[in-house]
């Protein structure tokens, strides 16, 4: 139980306040059965988490955080609003004001970062050493809760090429998973590219991007999941503490 406290709090930089229940969680409203090594429960602020001991790989832990934000909670303007953000939250904050510091925090840790966008969610996700697991919520809470979106115009150029590639020389789309949805839900937000039009990537402002932030990425809207080998004494069972060798 101590490691719920500890990560959520963390995540959240709240007064550990925990209390055991489910709602909110997709499974309560359905017959489904759920895992039950699978822990579920969720913070007086709104926050859910899933927590599940996993003993292989050694030494390993996977921290995911999912914000109910995706292509489907878009507006036919904002299409591509979700996954621009993303990319932007990854331009660094105060501590790490780059891309590069952020990545090289993460790499000190022995971990690595990514995220992705998706049709009802954008995930964040953090492996790293167990024993580097406070300090790895603790950087990804920063990343996700003061995002200082700095480098707007670079990541546009990123982002704009992203959508290139899945078009041919006449810009006809040619991504078989898009090509796919599309036919399978034409009428439906479902069949649009997570990525959104050009013409949306080439006109949203930075005010486009902090208003979706403020609206989406708050505790209610989010769930963190945990699996792994997980330890907070702040020691791994080989005695090596975060940082020691980088996790290796
Ligand atoms: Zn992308």
């Amino acid at each position: 139980m101590k490691c719920f406290t500890l990560l959520t709090a963390a995540l959240i930089g709240s007064t550990p306040g925990l209390y055991a229940g489910t709602s909110g969680f997709a499974h309560t409203d359905s017959d489904l059965p759920v895992d039950p090594v699978v822990a579920f429960g969720q913070l007086p602020n709104g926050l859910r988490y899933a927590v599940m001991a996993n003993g292989e790989p050694q030494e390993r832990a996977a921290l995911r955080l999912l914000v109910e934000a995706g292509s489907l909670h878009e507006t036919e303007e904002q299409r591509g609003l979700a996954h621009f953000l993303e990319h932007m939250i990854f331009r660094g904050t105060e501590q790490h004001p780059n891309a590069y510091d952020l990545n090289m925090a993460v790499e000190k840790l022995g971990g690595n970062l990514f995220a992705a966008t998706g049709p009802d969610s954008t995930e964040f996700g953090i492996t790293l050493p167990t024993e580097c697991l406070v300090s790895g919520a603790q950087l990804l809470a920063e990343v996700v809760t003061k995002p200082i979106f700095r480098d707007m115009e670079i990541e546009r150029r990123i982002i704009t090429e992203e959508i290139r590639e899945d078009l041919d020389e006449e810009g006809k789309p040619i991504d078989v998973d898009f090509l796919s949805r599309r036919r399978l839900w034409p009428e439906h937000p479902l069949g649009h590219a997570v990525t959104g039009p050009l013409e949306n990537a080439m006109a949203f402002t930075g005010e486009d991007i902090r208003a979706h932030f403020i609206k989406h990425y708050v505790a209610e809207n989010a769930v963190v999941c945990l699996s792994g080998a997980y330890r907070i004494s702040g020691a791994s069972s080989r005695g090596r503490t975060c940082g020691d060798d980088a996790g290796q």
